[in-house]
């Protein structure tokens, strides 16, 4: 056996192909394996299929294949143009790469493996390439991948904006909470991102008309987008961004009180995390602070209660136990519990509905922090385009259908 016929066993090759030449080169740590087909080899067009269409001309291409051992491995070949009678002139397709590719399918299964576990950066690294040339792979097969999606059984969606660079710009992230997958990535974190998302549903066989519950926060783009696309849905405010409001309330109580109770510098942390999560000195601490006759621990109470709402065991517990909160917010002389209580109240329905739904985002909060991983090692994408890529290659459960 020629050491041809072994590399020729090793690529799959079928006939009219063949592997005409292989050469090492030791220094420069390349293999060279240059393809050809028969004399005389007729193709199918490419374009209708025509079988045994004639040679119009070739030219020679080159692509990247598998590393063979330490050595970079390149396939040559002369690409056949041919007549159909019917097309004219088409340049055919090989086996071994897409049409328009410097790299073969392996090499392109192998990237799009080593990506979803590491940086592009890191890849483009290991491998030897331009990083941009990885881009283009990744945004080929999760562009490929996505067109075939299919979200006709999406109902309820969880819907929250994420920062896409370095806190200046935000991407909105709309998932499918049944199936836990990122269905679409949007520009922004306006009204228009619920339009966005309602036309990508319908290009991927969905309905917006079919989705009956949505989970977002408090902000009106968000209420205005849902209520003008999403006609059929009900909201459900995200809980952990209504007990993030009176959090924050808590947290302007305690600054200001701050300034004549020097006791409560550095207790932030304290009032805003949960107690379990406090170690044994800091839940002392805090039990100590809570017996001063605080304002702050007054609004902490607050806090606490609010949070008990959710423990409720029934939609009419819950409604009847957030109204009682809500009067002794109102009443409680603490002008940022009141502002909270204030918008809590004003978004009573959507607050109550969990205790239907039971629906959060706390799903979006781990997609977000794979996708804050990804970007903190690739230290920020270059682009809103590469980190939907990612966004969509990570936490889409696509199928990519690559090569093996
Ligand atoms: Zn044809």
């Amino acid at each position: 056996m020629r050491d041809t016929d072994l590399m020729q066993l090793a690529l799959g090759l079928i006939p009219p192909w063949m592997v005409k030449a292989c050469a090492f080169d030791a220094e420069k740590r390349r293999l060279d394996i240059e393809i050809d087909f028969a004399k005389g080899g007729r193709f199918p067009c490419p374009q209708c299929g025509t079988a045994d269409c004639p040679v119009h001309d070739t030219s020679m291409q080159e692509w990247r294949h598998l590393d063979f051992f330490q050595h970079q491995a390149f396939l040559h070949a002369r690409v056949a143009r041919i007549t159909c009678p019917d097309c004219g002139v088409k340049q055919i397709a090989v086996p071994w790469a897409r049409a328009g590719s410097g790299f073969t399918l392996l090499f392109e299964a192998v990237i799009m493996t080593l990506v979803t576990a590491m940086p592009v950066r890191a890849a483009a690294r290991l491998v030897k390439e331009h990083d941009t040339r990885l881009w283009r792979i990744v945004h080929h097969w999760v562009e490929a991948a996505r067109a075939r999606a299919d979200f006709a059984s999406v109902k309820r969606v969880a819907i929250d904006e994420t920062a896409a660079r370095r806190g200046h710009n935000y991407v909105t992230l709309f998932v499918d909470i049944d199936q836990r997958r990122v269905l679409f990535v949007a520009d922004g974190r306006d009204a228009n991102t619920v339009a966005a998302f309602a036309d990508d549903l319908e290009a991927h066989n969905g309905d917006a008309s079919r989705i009956k519950e949505v989970c977002i926060d408090m902000s009106g783009a968000f209420i205005k987008g849902v209520d003008y696309n999403l006609t059929e849905a009900e909201i459900t405010f995200d809980k952990f961004h209504a007990v993030k409001l009176v959090n924050d309330a808590v947290d302007k109580v305690r600054r200001a009180e701050s300034k004549d109770r020097p006791e409560l510098k550095r207790s932030r942390y304290l009032w805003l995390k949960n107690e379990r999560h406090l170690s044994a000195e800091q839940s002392a601490s805090l039990d100590m602070l809570s017996r001063m006759h605080l304002k702050t621990a007054r609004a902490y109470r607050l806090r606490l209660a609010f949070q008990g709402i959710y423990d409720q065991p029934s939609p009419g517990w819950g409604e009847l136990i957030l109204d009682r909160w809500y009067s002794w917010a109102i009443r409680s002389r603490l002008e940022p519990i009141k502002d909270a209580a204030r918008t809590i109240m004003r978004h009573r329905d959507g607050i109550l509905r969990w205790f239907t739904s039971k629906i959060a985002n706390g799903l979006i909060e781990g997609i977000n922090s794979l996708v804050q991983a990804a970007k903190a090692k690739a230290r920020g994408y270059r682009s809103t385009r590469n980190l939907k890529a990612i966004t969509y290659l990570i936490a889409g459960k696509l199928d990519l259908r690559l090569p093996t």
